[in-house]
């Protein structure tokens, strides 16, 4: 029977990847009564480090805390503003409202949904501390061109890499190049600790400080635990309760034992849709450039009649999702902006499901109806 919250499709846009023994790790956790964050996080950062070729990270609760810990780390606050995307999950935008500062949207590439480098320098002015920018779906940014303007700016670069943990930007994974980079683990990402996030970075500076702001401005593996009073005698910075427990850490160690199987079932899905979804018309597909490789978090096209097109697959019972509608409509960000990529893909994005789940029928079966609806008279 299903239950309450979920849709009435067979074949929907998201799954959980939890592995099969997650319980029983988890279980040995709770028995060895040591769930605070210990050494099944740093196992967890390890990992995570050793499999990505990451120099330095930290863990975090969520996605959303491992950005608003950065724009801290790098010292955004009240005044500030930041260049990032107005096309993205709110939590892109909202970690820089939480840290008192404004986003201000550059426009995106249309053929990708990522921003548009040519579009930032216009958007800096003297208050700008950084730049945010997100691989969308997965598809990594025009890296050296965005990292260009932060040189010739002075500014560094924060990489929204929740869609991204995995992917490759010229032959080097996401994270072990760049400023500060965040991953999130929320429970439809790639592997899932329930809620947890990552903060990479490339900086051995940046790193003493993002260990500060994770818990309370205080760096936990400097603490003396041998003494009667651990913390140590001054702190001096403002930090956030964004640590992460030993529970979240081990959901995610086991994910991390099989992502590879994540990664492969969503090429092997993704690669088959790019190659026969190809020559439709009404829909368009995103251009891959051949110097990244995706990790297939999400397939979003374009399509023409989108409405139409959502009812037509909810018929053959495939969730149908627009997942992120620009950010700037929403009144916390001030209000709509003139940015005309953005319009056109406000309009016209949607998701093909992809996810480690989908069977080959069922694959087959989002193929066929897809078509459908290319051939279909509007
Ligand atoms: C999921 C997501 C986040 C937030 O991550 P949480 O772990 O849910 O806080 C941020 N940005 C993007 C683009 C996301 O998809």
């Amino acid at each position: 029977m299903k239950k309450d919250y979920e849709p009435d499709v067979d074949i929907y846009a998201w799954s959980t990847f939890v592995p099969e023994e997650t319980g029983i790790e988890v279980q040995k956790i709770l028995k060895s009564k040591w769930i605070n964050t210990g050494e099944q996080e740093k196992l967890f950062r390890k990992k995570v480090r050793e499999k990505f070729n990451i120099p330095y990270c930290v863990a975090t609760n969520n996605g959303t805390a491992a950005l608003r810990t950065s724009l801290a780390a790098l010292g955004v606050g009240p005044g500030d503003e930041v260049v990032s995307t107005p096309y993205t999950f709110i939590a892109t935008n909202t970690s820089i409202l939480e840290q008192g500062a404004t986003p201000v949207f550059a426009d995106i590439q249309y053929d990708t949904l990522n921003i548009d480098p040519e579009s930032i320098p216009d958007k800096i002015t003297d208050r700008t501390k950084a730049i945010m920018c997100v691989h969308y779906g997965g598809n990594p940014c025009d890296m050296d061109e965005i990292r260009k303007i932060g040189r010739d700016y002075d500014l560094p670069i924060i990489e929204d890499s929740a869609h991204a943990m995995g992917s490759k930007y010229k032959g080097k994974y996401i994270g072990s190049t760049g400023d500060i980079i965040c991953f999130s683990f929320q429970v439809v990402k790639i592997i899932t600790c329930g809620d947890g996030g990552i903060v990479a970075t490339t900086n051995e500076e940046y790193y003493n400080k993002l260990k500060k702001y994770v818990w309370y401005g205080v760096d936990r593996e400097e603490r003396d635990s041998r003494s009667i009073d651990p913390l140590p005698d001054q702190i001096d910075v403002l930090g956030f309760k964004y640590n992460m427990n030993d529970i979240t850490a081990t959901i995610g160690l086991v994910g991390l034992e099989h992502i590879d199987e994540a990664f492969q079932r969503r090429k092997e899905i993704g690669e088959r849709y790019r190659k026969e979804l190809a020559n439709c018309t009404k829909i368009k597909l995103l251009d891959y450039s051949s110097d990244r490789t995706p990790n297939y978090q999400i397939f979003p096209v374009h399509v023409e009649n989108r409405l139409e097109f959502a009812k037509h697959i909810q018929e053959h019972s495939i969730e149908a999702r627009v997942n992120n509608r620009r950010n700037d409509r929403y009144s916390i960000f001030g209000g709509k902006q003139d940015l005309p990529v953005t319009e056109r893909v406000d309009k016209d994005v949607i998701l093909i499901p992809i996810h480690a789940d989908l069977t080959d029928a069922q694959v087959e079966k989002i193929i066929k109806t897809v078509w459908e609806y290319d051939k279909k008279k509007l």
